[in-house]
């Protein structure tokens, strides 16, 4: 390509809180309309809004986790504009001197680890919801949602490709889910994107005009709306003509994006400092005392797998994808003590199952004692890996242990060699064309006879010891 994409996202998180921002209103989803409502979030003329000291703790939290410097210093400002399900007439944000800046945020993409540098991090009010659906001639306003506290994380326009742009949306999310700051719980919108893209020629360091598309609440359409905003705005690079500042929105049935409003029509948000509130002095001790509750973070955990466990990189950014993940991981290590084995049984077997319901790890059955154990019967010629498929599946549905679905299913490998020479003797009977090949030096057929006796066995035959019996008889 000519054109090298320059990217910078703007997320919106619901923070984890009992109440919102301004307000002692609960934060509740899924609530009867207007339901959690006061005069305050309701923007009544003089009340006066209250700072909840947990959210602040929650941005500090975020801030530390992404090495942000949080400002001593910081300030609410009021955002102007008019719309139906801001009833203040403004909302309540932060302006020129946010709660955090100056942060970076680690992604890994084709196996390459990169920095993403965070421009700044601010607290900020939701507004309420418009609902027009299921109504006839008229849209109806649901204020529950108007005062929950929402970090606005804004990145600096480091990322280059859209697989960039969604790896570091993934992580800023596991930051935020491991911190306990936000459930990020994107069905429920609880953490949002908006995305800048612009295009400059390769090699250029200037940037070019970038277009803002609003507001998408996943992976796949992120993904999505920004290669079709590189494909659309290098057409018309190529085209000769000029890309033009504006907000865009993405349309998921069309899969393009809209243009929204232009640069000339963009708001005035006419920003000044909240009278209302006092300016945030945040001392020094209670960073620490956050600093100190922080867990380990993906990024250092996915480095100690590698060095603890020896496991590839690939498989330890998957396994610290979450921390019921990376603790199933770690228990099942604990008792059966070959990670890369693990590994490979939690990445392949467990997640697909895990993905094919859309569940997290939390949600299944299967505990690291079973698998364990079911690693163990591996190991020792028990069943066989090809059986192990089966008695996962089993466990992964019914939660069973692998020893009492092994007996009760008969999955018992057979090792023992006089039932198997009954099973070679009823084959080599039943084919005596192929035996014939065999000892005329057709060793190929060998595999033949490994199948049928598998076949007849259905499966739990020692491989080991089959082939080894096999090739005596064979010859013999
Ligand atoms: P605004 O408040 O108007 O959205 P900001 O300066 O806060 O503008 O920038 C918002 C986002 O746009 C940031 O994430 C930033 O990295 C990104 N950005 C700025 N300039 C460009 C550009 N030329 N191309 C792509 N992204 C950009
Ligand atoms: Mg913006
Ligand atoms: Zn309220």
């Amino acid at each position: 390509m000519k054109y090298e994409a320059v990217i910078g996202l703007e997320v919106h998180a619901q923070v984890f809180t009992e109440s919102k921002i301004f307000c002692g209103c609960s934060t509740k989803f899924g609530q009867p309309p207007n339901s959690q409502t006061c005069p305050i979030c309701l923007g009544h003329p003089g009340v006066l809004p209250v700072l909840n000291r947990k959210v602040v703790e929650q941005g500090i939290r975020m801030g530390l986790a992404t090495h942000c410097k949080i400002a001593p210093y910081a300030r609410f400002a009021r955002k102007n504009y008019f719309y139906p399900d801001l009833p203040k007439g403004y909302q309540i944000s932060m302006y020129e001197l946010p709660l955090a800046e100056h942060g970076l945020v680690e992604i890994a993409v084709g196996g390459k680890m990169r920095e993403i540098g965070l421009t700044r991090i601010h607290m900020e009010e939701d507004a309420g919801k418009n609902l027009h659906e299921g109504i006839e001639g008229a849209s109806h306003v649901d204020l529950n949602r108007a005062g929950v506290p929402l970090l606005e994380i804004v990145s600096e326009p480091d990322l280059r490709t859209p697989e960039e742009a969604v790896a570091y949306l993934k992580k800023l999310r596991e930051i935020l889910v491991y911190t306990g700051v936000s459930d990020a719980d994107m069905e429920k919108g609880n953490f949002r994107c908006d995305a800048n893209v612009s295009l400059r020629p390769a090699g250029s360091e200037k940037f070019g005009t970038r277009a803002e598309i609003k507001n998408m609440n996943s992976f796949r359409f992120v993904q999505k709306a920004i290669e079709y905003e590189i494909a659309r705005q290098e057409k018309i690079l190529e085209e000769g003509g000029k890309v033009v500042q504006e907000t865009r929105l993405w349309d998921a049935k069309s899969g393009m994006t809209f243009s929204m409003r232009s640069k000339e029509e963009a708001h005035d948000y006419r920003y000044f400092p909240e009278p209302d509130l006092v300016p945030l002095a945040v001392d020094q001790k209670w960073i620490d005392e956050i600093a100190a509750t922080l867990p380990e973070l993906p990024d250092a955990k996915r480095k100690r797998f590698v060095s603890e466990y020896q496991i590839p990189e690939y498989d330890a950014v998957i396994l610290t994808g979450s921390q019921a993940l990376a603790a199933f991981f770690e228990e099942t290590v604990r008792l059966y003590p070959k990670p890369k084995n693990v590994s490979n049984w939690v990445m392949g077997d467990l997640l697909r199952e895990l993905n094919n319901e859309n569940k997290e790890i939390g949600q299944a059955q299967v505990r690291p004692r079973q698998l364990a154990a079911m690693l163990k019967m591996i190991e020792a010629g028990t069943i066989s890996g090809k059986i192990a498929k089966t008695v996962f599946e089993e466990m992964y549905r019914s939660g069973a242990d692998p020893e009492k679905i092994v007996e009760e299913k008969g999955l018992v490998q057979v090792s023992d060699e006089s039932a198997l020479e009954g099973v070679i003797d009823e084959v080599m009977t039943a084919n005596p064309k192929e035996v014939e090949g065999y000892r005329a030096g057709k060793e190929k057929l060998l595999g033949f006879f490994v199948g049928q006796v598998m076949k007849r066995s259905g499966g739990k035959a020692n491989p080991g010891k089959l082939n080894e019996l096999l090739k005596k008889k064979l010859q013999t």
